[in-house]
This record gives structure tokens, sequence and C-alpha cells, in this order.
């Protein structure tokens, strides 16, 4: 490295990513980094990515992050699940939620008891003995119910959050930079990028890249090349279009995605405001027919004009090459669906930190952070796909390709296996628990037709009984609950 003691960190581009990455290697690495961000405001960011999982939750407890600061700055609301309408079949509904269902056993998982009580003539549904999500449904919150923890993620204003965030980054040390990059200069032998020339004529020179300059990856892909890896033969949604709305109502505790004849819409609440967008594939729906079902389909006024994006759904071959490592839109993007894009920008920050290069020696580490980044991918991918995949719905030639599409080896073993003998297992990168398995493949309409018979060593109705316990303690702690608008007005009202 070349500066005498510190590394030289060029973060380029400054949205969410740009910024989550600058803010967290100075708050963590910073006495041993000299950060600088580039970004261009003539540019922009894409200005959308609201919803988020619980993880980001672990995310700002290692970056010391105040929740309460935060989620006032982002106007946030929290976030209890997703709500699927329209998914498995028309007029139907489900979450998929961040709670646990009912308690565990090692030897088989919940469901495998509920299901040898609905034998004994249960009628309780499976949604019974999850608290988040019969909290979700009530439009209750609080961080704990009784002693019981509440497992939350948050839903934000994008814009605001990248603001929050450059504040923090730059009161601790991160070097700004206004202007466009016009050229990269990649040193001819080491194939690693040197600096990056500015339309102001600056030069930002480093040891080492990240690549946060968003779906254009302009170091990553256009600079060292590296191949971006088409996935629409497995999500064919390309497009989006977004518009943000007045709320009619108060904000719900959970985000809803909406599936209509082709493509699908995201309601995303925040405190003085909604996220609406809709998602879809050109193959299938126009961008002028998209935007009359989005439009249609709003219930609060609209404070934006409605904004067309246009993505490729895939991955960077690699995301780390070289001396850069491609992070957010950059390294590769999939339909917000189950809101996991922030999640995997702040995963490829800690994967950074743990593997962070203080030596030239950039391939062994490299090699790592890719294995794991892909698996970490491919796995949200599966996950993504058996909620088209797993449909009844054969209304449209959207549905119908969805319905009949081949499917990666890996996702169908998962339901193959589920459908014969309902077991199910947590995924390689434990991001989505087996209750959420449990919760989108049954809430698509893939039901076991077998089950571990645990449960059958009990006595039926002393089953039943204990699963009514376990219900009524899950409705008595929900009544307890204050309503989501109440908590947010006493912990973190928008500032
Ligand atoms: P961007 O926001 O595009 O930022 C790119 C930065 O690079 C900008 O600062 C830009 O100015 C700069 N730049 C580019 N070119 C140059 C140049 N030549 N010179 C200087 N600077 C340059 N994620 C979620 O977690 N939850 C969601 O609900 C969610 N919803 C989404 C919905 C849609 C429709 C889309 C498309 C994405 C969604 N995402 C969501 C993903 C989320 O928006 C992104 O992961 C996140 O915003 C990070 O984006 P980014 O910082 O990589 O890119």
């Amino acid at each position: 490295m070349t500066s005498a003691t510190k590394t030289r960190v060029v973060v380029a581009g400054g949205g969410t990513a740009g910024w989550l990455s600058a803010f967290s290697l100075v708050t963590r690495l910073g006495n041993l980094l000299d950060i600088t961000l580039v970004e261009s405001e003539q540019i922009g960011t894409v200005g959308v990515g609201e919803a988020t999982i619980p993880t980001m939750r672990n995310f700002h407890q290692l970056m010391g992050i105040d929740e309460r600061e935060f989620m006032s700055a982002t106007q946030a609301t929290f976030k209890l699940g997703i709500e699927f309408e329209n998914w498995g079949q028309k007029n139907e509904s489900y979450i998929h939620s961040f709670g646990e269902i009912g308690q565990r056993a090692w030897m088989a998982e919940f469901h495998a008891f509920w299901m040898a009580a609905r034998d004994s003539g249960l009628n309780d549904s499976l949604d019974d003995y999850c608290l988040e999500l019969k909290a979700a449904k009530a439009g209750k919150f609080a961080l704990a119910a009784g002693k019981k923890p509440v497992n939350y993620a948050f839903h934000l204003d994008a814009t605001a959050y990248a603001a929050w965030l450059r504040k923090k980054a730059e009161a601790a040390g991160v070097k700004r930079v206004e202007g466009k990059i016009n050229n990269i200069v990649v040193d001819e032998q080491s194939g690693n990028i040197r600096s990056l020339e500015l339309d102001n004529g600056e030069c930002v020179q480093g040891d080492v890249f990240i690549d946060c300059t968003g779906f254009r990856g302009l170091l990553i892909g256009d600079a060292l090349g590296v191949e971006y890896e088409d996935w629409s033969h497995y999500l064919a949604a390309d497009s989006a279009i977004a518009v943000q709305t007045e709320s009619p109502e108060p904000p719900r505790p959970y985000t809803r995605a909406i599936a209509h004849d082709a493509g699908w819409q995201w309601r995303i609440p925040l405190q003085t405001r909604t996220g609406n967008g809709i998602v879809y594939s050109s193959r299938f729906l126009s961008d002028e027919d998209a935007e009359k079902t989005l439009l249609a389909n709003l219930t609060g006024k609209p404070l934006t004009e409605p904004r067309r994006i246009k993505f490729k759904t895939g991955r960077r071959v690699k995301t780390w090459h070289k001396n850069c490592v491609a992070i957010g839109l950059s390294s590769g993007f999939l339909e917000p669906l189950e809101s996991t894009s922030i999640h995997l920008v702040t995963t490829a920050l800690i994967r950074l930190m743990k593997l962070f290069p203080f030596s030239d020696n950039f391939g062994i580490l490299a090699e790592r952070f890719n294995q794991e980044s892909a698996v970490e991918l491919e796995t949200i991918r599966d996950f993504i796909i058996l909620h088209y995949h797993q449909t009844a719905r054969d209304d449209s030639p959207f549905w119908d390709h969805y319905r009949t599409m081949d499917i990666p080896d890996s996702l169908r073993h998962r339901m193959t296996i589920f459908a014969e003998n309902g077991y199910v297992w947590p995924d390689d990168v434990s991001l989505f628990r087996v209750d959420s398995w449990i919760q989108v493949m049954m809430g698509q309409g893939l039901q076991p037709k077998q089950y571990h018979h645990a449960g059958k060593m009990l006595p039926p109705e002393g089953l039943k009984q204990q699963l009514a316990a376990l219900k009524q303690q899950i409705e008595n702690q929900v009544a307890q609950l204050p309503p989501h608008e109440q908590f947010i007005q006493k912990y973190c009202p928008a500032g």
C-alpha cells in the first residue's frame, strides 16, 4: 500500500450502498483507512429501496447506530413482515412474517405438530401461533411483548437514509468529492484500478476501490470488464415504476406486495407518506399499461410523478475483482419482493471488513468473498422464484409462464421434499429461517402430503390443549401491544 500508514479507500457512488460503505468503514476501521467518496449530484441515485429485513438491526448495532435517531431521521416505521396478496390464488393472501411459528422442537418443526392436531379435528390456522404475524394483522407494535422480544425490521425513506449516513460519515472523517467520473485509470501491469478522473479535472487515487455506482457498474463492469450473468430466464421482471403518495390510513406494520395479472405492486408505509411501485416484465406488460395499473391501484393522492426504472436481474460473475469490490446495485440485482437489497449491501460490507485487504494480495481474499456472495444471492433467487412458481394462478400469460417454467434444481429439491414429507431445513446462509420457507411454501398453496409424526406420540386431546394454550397466550400478548402508530409517536416521531 502506498500511503505511509493508511490504506486509501475510494468509494465511487453515493447512494444507499455508497454511504453505507463509507459510514461503516470509517466507523469500524477508520484509524487504518483514508476514505474518499465520489458522487455526482447531476446523476443522482436510484431513489428507491424503502423496505428492509431484521438483519438491518444487527448491522446497525455493529455500527453503533442509535435506532431512535435513525428512525426519526428517515421517518421510519416498523415492519413485521410482508403481506402477499393474490399470489398463490386471486383474492387470497398470506403474511410472511419475521416471527417464529409456535415452539421449537429439535426433531420436527412446529407445523408437523399442528398438522397432527388438524388430523384430530383442530380448526385453528398456523398463523395463530406466530406473535409477529398476529401483531401485524392487528396493526400493533412494541419492541417486546411481555418478556418476548419482537422480531422486526423497518420501512424507511431511502433518500433521507443516505443523507443521514452522509452526515455521520463526513463527521467521522470521510472526504466527499463532488464530480462525475469520466475516466478510470487501470494499471496495465497489475490490472488494478489506480485512480478515478472526474469531469472537473480532479483525479482521485486509491488502493482499494468500492464500486457503488449503481446499475452502471462503472468500475467493476466498464473498467475491469467483469461480466454480468443474466437471470431473466428465472425472474423476468426488468422494469419498475415508483410513485409516492399521501397516506390515507395509519401506517401498517408490514409491507404489502399485491400481485396483478402481470407484475406486482409494493406499498410501503412511512410516517408521513407511502412508497408505491409496480414491478413488471416488458415481455408481459407495456410501460404505459404498467403505469395505468399502478395509478389505478393507489389509495392516497400522488405526491410525485411516476418514475420509470429499468433493470437487469442477475449478478456480476465476480463481485470482487482485482482491487475493486462491487457493493449494491453494481454487484447484481434481484427484484425487491423480499426487500433483500440493502441487506445484501450490509452483508457484503461485513464480509469486506472481515476479509479486508491490508496488502496487495487481493486474489485469495476475493475468491472467498465471491464464493460467499454467490451462495447468498442464489439462496435469495430461489426464495423469490418460489413466490412466482408455486401458484395456482392460470388467468394470464404472465402466471402461465411462471407456473410452468423451469426452476433451479436447488429449489425443486426443497419444494419436492416439503410436498412429500413436510421436511424443511435452513438455507446455507441462514437468511430465510425455516419459518420463512414454511410460511411462503404453504402461503403459496404448497401443502405437504405427509408430515413428521412426532405430534402423534402425544395424546390428541393433550396436543390440542397445548396448542390452544399457545394460541391464547399469543392473543393475550397481542392484545397488550399498543397500536403501531402510537408506539412510533412515542419512540421515534419523524424529525
Ligand atoms: P444508486 O442509488 O443508483 O447510487 C449510485 C451512485 O453512483 C449515485 O450516487 C450516483 O450519483 C453515482 N454515480 C453513478 N455514476 C457516476 C459517475 N459517472 N460519476 C460519479 N458518480 C456516479 N432494496 C431494499 O432493500 N428494499 C427495497 O424495498 C427495495 N426496493 C427497490 C425497488 C426498485 C424498483 C429497485 C430498482 C431497487 C430497490 N431496492 C430495494 C434496491 C435499493 O434501491 C438499492 O440496493 C440501494 O438503493 C442501493 O443502490 P446503490 O447505492 O447501489 O445505487
